[in-house]
């Protein structure tokens, strides 16, 4: 995540008035449906048929690399959550599921405190699943469980909604959204000439979509005082880059796909082991579905059969 944010600060405020008209605009147009939560929408079919898309065209660019395909729900073991170190980074994005485990008398007061309109949370207890915070969080550990690594590493192709607690006035900060995404786990060799490739082929990739773009070094949002060293960090050693589109604002563009080099930091949770039974560094590619829908829906309008024909046959063929 990069260091601007749309937290609505008073700095911020004609950014998030800009924002929240372009998202009125963005449901007027039956493109996205409320739901009275900041972040959390509903998706029209036109929205949807460019997703889709857009989907189609990442395995246009990725699809003959042989990667393998695993599709996992949103939800993730909450035991590999807690080995990820995810809390220690990113408290403040997590969402956890909890449910009922009470008796037939708490459930009498979790009913008389809805009616009251208090909380009535106190008898939800945590549940074996916490939502994924991003698509790839799932596929470390299962290639960890696979044993040493062969020759040439592994290449996974996965698509998942996500989950991170940002509500925010900004339609390109959802609070569900989806992430397709490649995972190179390997030598640090093969990891990084994955993520050159990407770089490369990600620019090339949204050129042909018509929009405007620029590559640059970015950071994640870790939490806390702490955070702001293990954000610099990343940024000195480009550990992060992100590809930026302009969505809301011509000056802060949005982040529309991620490029991250995680080094051995995955490697080393699950003890994944490279075939010379070195520690397996891990790379990955994101493409944020909605961020490049709504990118499109800017630039081209929200009439999708009126956009440029280049684009229209790139997408639609
Ligand atoms: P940002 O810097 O804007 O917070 P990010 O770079 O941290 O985003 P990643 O964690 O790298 O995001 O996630 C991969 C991709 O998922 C991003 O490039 C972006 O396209 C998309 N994405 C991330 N957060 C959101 C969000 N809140 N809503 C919609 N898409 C998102
Ligand atoms: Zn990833």
């Amino acid at each position: 995540m990069s260091m601007t944010d749309s937290a609505g600060t008073q700095a911020d405020a004609p950014q998030t008035d800009s924002q929240a008209a372009y998202r009125d605009e963005l449901v007027a147009a039956g493109l996205l449906i409320p739901t009275g939560v900041d972040g959390l929408y509903g998706r029209g079919g036109v929205f949807e048929d460019v997703v889709e898309r857009f989907d189609a065209l990442v395995t246009v660019w990725g699809g003959t690399d042989g990667a393998e395909v695993m599709r996992f729900p949103p939800a993730l073991n909450r035991k590999y959550f807690e080995e990820s170190e995810y809390l220690k980074s990113f408290p403040h994005l997590a969402g956890t599921i909890h449910s009922f485990k009470g008796d037939e008398r708490a459930h009498r007061t979790l009913l008389r405190r809805l009616e009251e309109g208090q909380d009535w949370t106190e008898e939800q207890a945590v549940t074996d699943v916490v939502m994924t915070p991003a698509a790839c969080y799932p596929v470390y550990p299962t290639v960890a469980a696979r044993g040493v690594l062969p020759a040439d590493g592994r290449l996974i192709d996965v698509f998942s909604y996500c989950f991170r607690h940002e509500p925010s006035l900004d339609p390109a900060r959802m609070q569900m959204f989806r992430m397709r995404e490649y995972i190179r786990v390997g030598t640090p060799e093969q990891v990084m000439e994955f993520r050159e490739v990407w770089l490369r082929r990600g620019r090339e990739m949204m050129a042909s979509l018509g929009v405007p773009l620029e590559i640059d070094v970015a950071n994640d949002p870790f939490f806390g005082r702490g955070g702001a060293v293990l954000s610099n960090s990343q940024r000195e050693q480009k550990l992060k880059f992100e590809l930026l589109i302009p969505i809301t604002s011509e000056s802060k563009p949005t982040a529309c796909l991620s490029f991250n080099y995680h080094q051995d930091h995955f490697g080393h949770l699950w003890d994944i082991r490279t075939a010379d039974g070195g520690v397996a560094h891990t790379a990955c590619v994101g493409f944020g579905m909605e961020r490049v829908a709504l990118a499109l829906f800017r630039h081209h309008g929200f009439d999708t059969a009126r956009w440029p024909a280049p684009v229209r046959a790139v997408l639609w063929g």
